[in-house]
Protein backbone atom coordinates (compact mmCIF):
# COMPACT_ATOMS: atom_id res chain seq x y z
CA UNK A 1 0.00 0.00 0.00
CA UNK A 2 0.92 3.82 -0.41
CA UNK A 3 2.18 6.13 2.77
CA UNK A 4 3.66 9.30 3.19
CA UNK A 5 6.95 8.76 5.83
CA UNK A 6 10.15 10.53 6.80
CA UNK A 7 13.35 8.97 7.20
CA UNK A 8 14.52 12.28 8.87
CA UNK A 9 13.15 15.24 11.00
CA UNK A 10 12.88 18.15 8.69
CA UNK A 11 11.08 20.66 7.06
CA UNK A 12 8.14 19.55 4.56
CA UNK A 13 9.99 18.56 2.12
CA UNK A 14 11.06 15.33 4.44
CA UNK A 15 7.75 13.67 3.50
CA UNK A 16 7.59 10.95 0.84
CA UNK A 17 5.61 8.54 -0.94
CA UNK A 18 6.72 5.23 -0.01
CA UNK A 19 5.48 1.46 -0.54
CA UNK A 20 5.26 -0.16 2.67
CA UNK A 21 3.30 -3.42 3.67
CA UNK A 22 -0.28 -3.43 4.59
CA UNK A 23 -0.61 -3.57 8.67
CA UNK A 24 -2.15 -7.00 10.27
CA UNK A 25 -4.62 -6.46 12.27
CA UNK A 26 -4.33 -7.36 16.23
CA UNK A 27 -6.62 -8.09 19.32
CA UNK A 28 -8.84 -4.78 19.62
CA UNK A 29 -8.09 -2.92 16.18
CA UNK A 30 -10.07 -2.52 13.45
CA UNK A 31 -8.01 -2.45 10.16
CA UNK A 32 -9.37 0.64 8.12
CA UNK A 33 -9.35 1.49 4.51
CA UNK A 34 -8.73 5.49 4.73
CA UNK A 35 -10.66 7.52 1.79
CA UNK A 36 -9.95 10.65 4.06
CA UNK A 37 -7.08 11.78 6.79
CA UNK A 38 -7.45 15.01 8.30
CA UNK A 39 -4.49 17.62 8.47
CA UNK A 40 -3.51 18.75 12.05
CA UNK A 41 -0.95 21.03 13.07
CA UNK A 42 0.57 18.21 15.40
CA UNK A 43 1.54 16.43 12.16
CA UNK A 44 3.72 18.98 11.50
CA UNK A 45 5.45 18.88 15.16
CA UNK A 46 6.24 15.72 14.70
CA UNK A 47 7.49 16.11 11.21
CA UNK A 48 10.11 19.01 12.43
CA UNK A 49 10.53 17.48 15.74
CA UNK A 50 9.35 19.61 18.07
CA UNK A 51 7.97 16.06 19.50
CA UNK A 52 9.85 13.32 19.73
CA UNK A 53 9.08 10.51 16.63
CA UNK A 54 10.99 7.41 15.75
CA UNK A 55 12.71 6.84 12.28
CA UNK A 56 11.52 6.24 9.87
CA UNK A 57 8.11 7.76 11.00
CA UNK A 58 4.93 7.82 9.24
CA UNK A 59 2.22 10.61 10.24
CA UNK A 60 -1.28 11.36 11.02
CA UNK A 61 -4.02 11.51 13.95
CA UNK A 62 -7.15 10.76 12.07
CA UNK A 63 -9.17 9.38 9.04
CA UNK A 64 -12.36 7.99 7.76
CA UNK A 65 -12.92 4.95 6.06
CA UNK A 66 -14.18 1.43 5.93
CA UNK A 67 -13.53 -1.13 8.23
CA UNK A 68 -11.38 -4.04 6.40
CA UNK A 69 -11.07 -6.50 9.04
CA UNK A 70 -11.96 -6.54 12.88
CA UNK A 71 -9.64 -7.61 15.45
CA UNK A 72 -10.26 -10.12 17.82
CA UNK A 73 -12.32 -9.12 21.14
CA UNK A 74 -13.51 -5.98 19.29
CA UNK A 75 -17.36 -5.82 19.64
CA UNK A 76 -20.03 -3.44 17.65
CA UNK A 77 -18.08 -3.15 14.11
CA UNK A 78 -18.35 -4.99 11.12
CA UNK A 79 -16.07 -5.35 7.38
CA UNK A 80 -17.73 -2.38 5.68
CA UNK A 81 -18.93 -0.61 8.35
CA UNK A 82 -18.05 3.39 7.57
CA UNK A 83 -15.94 4.37 10.35
CA UNK A 84 -13.65 7.92 11.62
CA UNK A 85 -11.02 7.32 14.14
CA UNK A 86 -8.39 8.78 15.89
CA UNK A 87 -4.95 7.45 15.01
CA UNK A 88 -1.66 7.28 16.29
CA UNK A 89 0.49 8.53 13.51
CA UNK A 90 -0.16 6.22 10.76
CA UNK A 91 -3.38 7.76 8.87
CA UNK A 92 -1.42 9.40 6.07
CA UNK A 93 -1.68 5.88 4.17
CA UNK A 94 -4.27 3.57 2.73
CA UNK A 95 -4.84 1.55 5.47
CA UNK A 96 -4.17 1.82 9.30
CA UNK A 97 -5.26 0.37 12.15
CA UNK A 98 -7.28 2.03 14.29
CA UNK A 99 -7.82 1.41 18.12
CA UNK A 100 -11.31 -0.07 18.19
CA UNK A 101 -11.76 2.46 21.57
CA UNK A 102 -11.24 5.86 19.29
CA UNK A 103 -13.43 4.64 16.03
CA UNK A 104 -17.16 5.21 16.11
CA UNK A 105 -19.30 4.37 12.78
CA UNK A 106 -20.87 7.02 10.86
CA UNK A 107 -24.30 6.58 8.51
CA UNK A 108 -22.62 8.26 5.45
CA UNK A 109 -25.59 9.67 3.89
CA UNK A 110 -26.07 11.66 7.07
CA UNK A 111 -22.34 12.54 8.07
CA UNK A 112 -20.21 12.24 4.58
CA UNK A 113 -16.64 10.45 4.34
CA UNK A 114 -15.17 13.61 4.32
CA UNK A 115 -16.60 16.08 6.85
CA UNK A 116 -16.11 12.98 9.54
CA UNK A 117 -12.53 13.40 9.00
CA UNK A 118 -12.54 17.18 8.89
CA UNK A 119 -14.54 17.04 11.75
CA UNK A 120 -13.04 14.38 14.18
CA UNK A 121 -10.06 15.45 15.85
CA UNK A 122 -10.09 19.13 16.05
CA UNK A 123 -13.94 18.95 16.66
CA UNK A 124 -13.62 16.75 20.11
CA UNK A 125 -10.42 19.08 21.33
CA UNK A 126 -12.92 22.15 20.88
CA UNK A 127 -15.56 19.95 22.39
CA UNK A 128 -13.21 19.05 25.55
CA UNK A 129 -11.85 22.52 25.84
CA UNK A 130 -15.23 23.90 26.22
CA UNK A 131 -16.72 21.62 28.27
CA UNK A 132 -13.70 20.26 30.63
CA UNK A 133 -10.71 22.47 30.46
CA UNK A 134 -13.17 25.61 31.46
CA UNK A 135 -16.95 24.57 30.99
CA UNK A 136 -18.34 27.90 29.25
CA UNK A 137 -21.60 29.29 30.45
CA UNK A 138 -23.90 31.31 28.99
CA UNK A 139 -23.05 35.08 28.87
CA UNK A 140 -19.28 34.35 29.70
CA UNK A 141 -16.93 36.17 27.39
CA UNK A 142 -14.43 34.00 25.43
CA UNK A 143 -11.28 35.01 23.54
CA UNK A 144 -10.09 33.01 20.71
CA UNK A 145 -6.79 33.02 19.28
CA UNK A 146 -6.60 32.48 15.68
CA UNK A 147 -10.51 32.27 15.40
CA UNK A 148 -10.30 31.10 11.59
CA UNK A 149 -7.96 28.06 12.13
CA UNK A 150 -9.46 24.45 12.11
CA UNK A 151 -10.16 24.10 15.88
CA UNK A 152 -10.33 27.78 16.21
CA UNK A 153 -13.82 28.17 13.92
CA UNK A 154 -15.26 25.23 15.93
CA UNK A 155 -13.82 26.81 19.68
CA UNK A 156 -15.95 30.08 18.37
CA UNK A 157 -19.01 27.88 17.31
CA UNK A 158 -19.05 25.82 20.29
CA UNK A 159 -18.44 28.82 22.89
CA UNK A 160 -21.63 30.61 21.10
CA UNK A 161 -23.66 27.27 21.39
CA UNK A 162 -23.13 27.12 25.22
CA UNK A 163 -24.16 31.01 25.12
CA UNK A 164 -21.03 33.11 25.47
CA UNK A 165 -19.60 36.33 23.78
CA UNK A 166 -16.43 35.59 21.86
CA UNK A 167 -13.74 37.31 20.35
CA UNK A 168 -12.26 36.10 18.13
CA UNK A 169 -8.08 37.18 16.45
CA UNK A 170 -6.85 36.66 13.57
CA UNK A 171 -4.02 37.61 10.96
CA UNK A 172 -6.05 39.32 8.46
CA UNK A 173 -9.42 40.57 7.09
CA UNK A 174 -10.29 37.44 4.90
CA UNK A 175 -9.77 35.41 8.08
CA UNK A 176 -11.70 38.01 10.16
CA UNK A 177 -14.86 37.26 7.20
CA UNK A 178 -14.55 33.40 8.19
CA UNK A 179 -14.30 33.64 12.10
CA UNK A 180 -17.62 36.38 11.81
CA UNK A 181 -19.12 33.74 10.03
CA UNK A 182 -18.23 31.07 12.51
CA UNK A 183 -19.71 33.03 15.02
CA UNK A 184 -17.67 35.36 16.51
CA UNK A 185 -19.38 38.43 18.05
CA UNK A 186 -15.76 40.21 17.74
CA UNK A 187 -12.94 40.20 16.09
CA UNK A 188 -9.04 41.69 16.50
CA UNK A 189 -6.21 41.91 14.03
CA UNK A 190 -3.31 40.41 15.99
CA UNK A 191 -1.59 40.88 14.16
CA UNK A 192 -1.89 45.21 14.01
CA UNK A 193 -3.82 45.77 17.38
CA UNK A 194 -2.33 44.85 20.95
CA UNK A 195 -4.78 41.83 21.98
CA UNK A 196 -5.20 42.88 25.81
CA UNK A 197 -5.99 46.72 24.78
CA UNK A 198 -8.26 45.32 22.34
CA UNK A 199 -10.33 43.37 24.85
CA UNK A 200 -10.57 46.13 27.30
CA UNK A 201 -12.17 48.32 24.85
CA UNK A 202 -14.62 45.18 24.10
CA UNK A 203 -15.04 44.10 27.73
CA UNK A 204 -13.05 46.40 29.97
CA UNK A 205 -13.07 43.79 32.85
CA UNK A 206 -11.47 40.99 30.07
CA UNK A 207 -12.52 37.82 29.61
CA UNK A 208 -13.53 34.99 31.75
CA UNK A 209 -11.51 32.30 29.52
CA UNK A 210 -8.72 32.26 26.73
CA UNK A 211 -8.13 29.54 24.67
CA UNK A 212 -4.86 29.77 22.68
CA UNK A 213 -3.31 27.33 20.56
CA UNK A 214 -0.60 29.75 19.11
CA UNK A 215 1.89 29.80 21.78
CA UNK A 216 4.69 31.43 22.45
CA UNK A 217 3.53 35.21 20.51
CA UNK A 218 0.32 34.85 22.17
CA UNK A 219 0.50 33.79 25.85
CA UNK A 220 1.69 36.81 27.30
CA UNK A 221 -1.34 38.85 25.67
CA UNK A 222 -3.41 35.82 26.49
CA UNK A 223 -2.95 36.05 30.23
CA UNK A 224 -3.20 39.91 30.09
CA UNK A 225 -6.75 39.54 28.85
CA UNK A 226 -8.17 37.89 31.02
CA UNK A 227 -10.57 38.72 34.11
CA UNK A 228 -9.62 38.26 37.91
CA UNK A 229 -10.34 34.56 38.09
CA UNK A 230 -9.72 33.56 35.00
CA UNK A 231 -8.99 30.47 32.93
CA UNK A 232 -5.87 30.07 30.78
CA UNK A 233 -5.82 27.30 28.00
CA UNK A 234 -2.86 27.02 26.34
CA UNK A 235 -3.20 23.89 24.28
CA UNK A 236 -0.84 24.41 20.77
CA UNK A 237 2.23 25.83 19.47
CA UNK A 238 1.49 27.01 16.47
CA UNK A 239 3.99 29.80 16.67
CA UNK A 240 6.51 28.05 18.75
CA UNK A 241 6.31 26.42 22.45
CA UNK A 242 5.55 28.75 25.43
CA UNK A 243 8.80 29.39 27.19
CA UNK A 244 8.55 28.62 30.90
CA UNK A 245 6.34 30.41 33.20
CA UNK A 246 6.81 32.51 35.91
CA UNK A 247 4.01 31.26 38.41
CA UNK A 248 3.58 34.34 40.39
CA UNK A 249 2.14 36.08 37.20
CA UNK A 250 -0.58 34.24 37.54
CA UNK A 251 -1.13 35.70 41.44
CA UNK A 252 -2.41 39.18 40.21
CA UNK A 253 -5.62 37.93 39.23
CA UNK A 254 -6.03 34.55 40.45
CA UNK A 255 -5.88 33.09 37.19
CA UNK A 256 -5.74 29.34 36.41
CA UNK A 257 -3.74 27.96 33.67
CA UNK A 258 -3.79 24.56 31.76
CA UNK A 259 -2.10 23.08 29.25
CA UNK A 260 -4.39 19.85 27.92
CA UNK A 261 -3.95 17.69 25.66
CA UNK A 262 -7.32 15.85 23.80
CA UNK A 263 -5.57 12.34 24.81
CA UNK A 264 -5.93 13.22 28.45
CA UNK A 265 -9.46 13.88 28.17
CA UNK A 266 -10.06 10.26 26.12
CA UNK A 267 -8.81 8.09 28.80
CA UNK A 268 -11.19 6.18 30.50
CA UNK A 269 -13.77 4.10 27.99
CA UNK A 270 -16.74 6.71 29.52
CA UNK A 271 -14.88 9.53 28.56
CA UNK A 272 -14.28 8.26 25.09
CA UNK A 273 -18.32 6.78 24.77
CA UNK A 274 -19.54 10.57 25.77
CA UNK A 275 -17.19 12.69 23.43
CA UNK A 276 -17.33 10.54 20.40
CA UNK A 277 -21.21 10.52 20.78
CA UNK A 278 -21.19 14.08 22.09
CA UNK A 279 -19.38 15.18 18.81
CA UNK A 280 -21.22 13.03 16.03
CA UNK A 281 -24.50 14.07 17.30
CA UNK A 282 -23.27 17.73 16.95
CA UNK A 283 -22.45 17.00 13.35
CA UNK A 284 -25.94 14.84 12.83
CA UNK A 285 -27.94 17.36 14.15
CA UNK A 286 -26.16 20.28 11.38
CA UNK A 287 -25.21 21.84 14.91
CA UNK A 288 -21.62 22.24 13.39
CA UNK A 289 -20.58 24.02 10.27
CA UNK A 290 -17.53 22.11 8.91
CA UNK A 291 -15.54 24.28 6.40
CA UNK A 292 -12.82 22.43 4.08
CA UNK A 293 -10.46 24.45 3.24
CA UNK A 294 -8.61 22.42 0.63
CA UNK A 295 -8.58 18.77 -0.21
CA UNK A 296 -4.54 17.69 -1.24
CA UNK A 297 -4.08 14.46 -3.07
CA UNK A 298 -2.03 11.98 -0.21
CA UNK A 299 0.74 12.42 -2.36
CA UNK A 300 0.51 15.98 -1.80
CA UNK A 301 0.61 15.98 1.78
CA UNK A 302 3.69 18.26 1.81
CA UNK A 303 2.33 20.97 -0.01
CA UNK A 304 -0.44 20.78 2.78
CA UNK A 305 2.10 20.96 5.65
CA UNK A 306 3.24 23.80 3.52
CA UNK A 307 0.33 25.93 3.54
CA UNK A 308 -1.17 25.32 6.90
CA UNK A 309 2.30 26.45 8.56
CA UNK A 310 2.49 29.58 6.31
CA UNK A 311 -0.38 30.81 7.67
CA UNK A 312 -3.09 30.44 4.37
CA UNK A 313 -5.59 28.36 5.38
CA UNK A 314 -8.56 28.34 6.92
CA UNK A 315 -10.76 25.54 8.70
CA UNK A 316 -9.50 22.10 7.79
CA UNK A 317 -7.10 20.63 5.41
CA UNK A 318 -7.82 17.05 3.89
CA UNK A 319 -5.92 14.45 1.90
CA UNK A 320 -7.89 12.05 -0.39
CA UNK A 321 -6.48 8.84 -0.13
CA UNK A 322 -7.45 6.50 -3.74
P1 LIG B 1 -4.93 25.89 12.49
O1 LIG B 1 -5.82 25.56 11.38
O2 LIG B 1 -5.48 26.70 13.63
O3 LIG B 1 -3.65 26.62 11.94
C1 LIG B 1 -2.83 27.34 12.79
C2 LIG B 1 -3.18 28.84 12.80
O4 LIG B 1 -2.40 29.46 13.81
C3 LIG B 1 -2.80 29.56 11.52
O5 LIG B 1 -3.78 29.49 10.52
C4 LIG B 1 -2.60 30.97 12.02
O6 LIG B 1 -3.81 31.71 11.98
C5 LIG B 1 -2.20 30.80 13.49
N1 LIG B 1 -0.81 31.18 13.71
C6 LIG B 1 -0.39 32.20 14.48
N2 LIG B 1 0.92 32.31 14.45
C7 LIG B 1 1.40 31.35 13.63
C8 LIG B 1 2.69 30.98 13.19
N3 LIG B 1 3.79 31.65 13.58
N4 LIG B 1 2.82 29.95 12.35
C9 LIG B 1 1.74 29.27 11.93
N5 LIG B 1 0.47 29.57 12.32
C10 LIG B 1 0.30 30.61 13.16
O7 LIG B 1 -4.29 24.53 13.09
P2 LIG B 1 -4.97 23.42 14.00
O8 LIG B 1 -6.39 23.73 14.22
O9 LIG B 1 -4.57 22.09 13.49
O10 LIG B 1 -4.19 23.60 15.37
C11 LIG B 1 -4.29 24.82 16.11
C12 LIG B 1 -3.53 24.65 17.40
O11 LIG B 1 -4.22 23.75 18.23
C13 LIG B 1 -2.13 24.08 17.21
O12 LIG B 1 -1.26 24.70 18.12
C14 LIG B 1 -2.31 22.63 17.60
O13 LIG B 1 -1.15 22.04 18.04
C15 LIG B 1 -3.34 22.77 18.70
N6 LIG B 1 -4.06 21.54 18.99
C16 LIG B 1 -3.88 21.00 20.24
C17 LIG B 1 -4.55 19.87 20.60
C18 LIG B 1 -4.39 19.34 21.98
O14 LIG B 1 -4.81 18.22 22.26
N7 LIG B 1 -3.79 20.09 22.89
C19 LIG B 1 -5.41 19.14 19.65
C20 LIG B 1 -5.60 19.84 18.39
C21 LIG B 1 -4.92 21.00 18.08
P3 LIG B 1 -3.71 33.32 11.72
O15 LIG B 1 -3.19 33.47 10.31
O16 LIG B 1 -5.10 33.82 11.89
O17 LIG B 1 -2.75 33.84 12.73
Amino acid sequence: MQAIQFEQIGGPEVLKVVEVAKPAVGPGQLLVRNRFAGVNFIDTYFRSGVYPVTLPSSLGQEASGEVVEVGAGVEGFTAGDAVVYLGSSNTYAQYSLADATKAIKINTSVIPLDIAAAAFLQGLTALSLVTRSYAVKQGDWVLVQAGAGGTGRLLVQLAKHYGANVIATVSNEEKAAVARKAGADHIILYTQESVPESVKKIVEEGVHVVYDGVGQSTFDGSIQSLRRLGSMVSFGNASGTVPPVKLFDLTPKNLTLLRPSLYGYLVTEEERHRHLNELVELLAAKKLDIQVFKTYDLADAAQAHIDLQGRKTTGKLLLRID
